[in-house]
């Protein structure tokens, strides 16, 4: 499938991006722009499916949230009547689904025959604040689009105290040391951004480590702390979390 600019367009898209970034906003903005019948650029942001985009009316858009704490299959099954289905008033229908994570693994699976026999020219947009909670089999069929963090977002606090505990850890440090280093973060919000600038020490002391035992160990940090972000968006405890993750960082 082609767009009229020449660019490719694929079926299935992950938009992922964390705190300080706004995939829905980024999802629209990339179906409007598919959208878009405007001469020039797009989106243009005036013609008729703009500004039904806009509006949030477009016939071709579907938009798909958690109905409690999760996406079930039902939600699903209805999702793919509709991808079925002809669209209204353009070539393709444009599906979002925000908070992609709260798909149930029924639904994930349920999801991934229409990811993996896509119908039409349709697309399926999953937003998430981390694709490591989709399914790999969800993550495989997906073009993946890392959103970055508007600059400043993160704060310098979180850097620094990150860069102490990745030492700390590089250096053998001992529990009650990490702990320590992390007993000034108890918002939840403040513990996701903690794990950002954590995270992205460790994967780049990932990428300039040569040995494979170092390799192995970073990896393995870099697991620890994301179960923890998984265990703070499922609603744990910043203490507990961060005291089991610093628990198997060092067993
Ligand atoms: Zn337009």
């Amino acid at each position: 499938m082609a767009t009229a600019g020449g660019g490719k367009l694929f079926h299935a898209y992950i938009f992922e991006g964390g705190r300080g970034t706004d995939p829905l906003r980024a999802a629209e903005a990339f179906a409007k722009a598919v959208h878009c019948t405007g001469a020039g650029e797009k989106p243009c942001g005036h013609c008729l499916s703009c500004i039904k985009v806009n509006h949030g009316n477009h016939e071709d858009m579907l938009y798909l949230a958690r109905e409690g704490n999760s996406i079930g299959v039902k939600q699903i099954e209805d999702l793919q009547a509709r991808l079925r289905g002809k669209p209204f008033a353009s070539d393709r229908i444009i599906a979002i689904v925000d908070e992609a994570e709260r798909m149930t693994p029924q639904s994930q699976n349920k999801l991934l025959k229409t990811l993996e026999e896509p119908s039409g020219d349709n697309i399926v947009l999953l937003l998430t604040a981390n694709a490591e909670m989709l399914l790999a089999t969800i993550r495989s069929r997906c073009v993946s689009v890392r959103l970055e963090t508007a600059p400043g977002v993160a704060s310098d606090a979180f850097a620094t105290l990150a860069d102490d505990f990745a030492l700390k850890l590089a250096a053998g440090g001992a529990y009650y040391e990490l702990s320590r280093l992390v007993g000034t973060v108890t918002e939840r919000d403040a513990a996701g951004d903690f794990l950002d600038a954590l995270e992205l020490r460790l994967r780049d002391a990932l990428l300039a480590a040569r040995a494979g035992e170092r390799r192995a160990e970073l990896s393995r940090f870099i697991d620890c702390a994301e179960e923890a972000r998984r265990g703070l968006g499922g609603g744990l405890n910043v203490k507990y979390a961060f005291k089991t993750m610093i628990l198997k960082m060092l067993s």
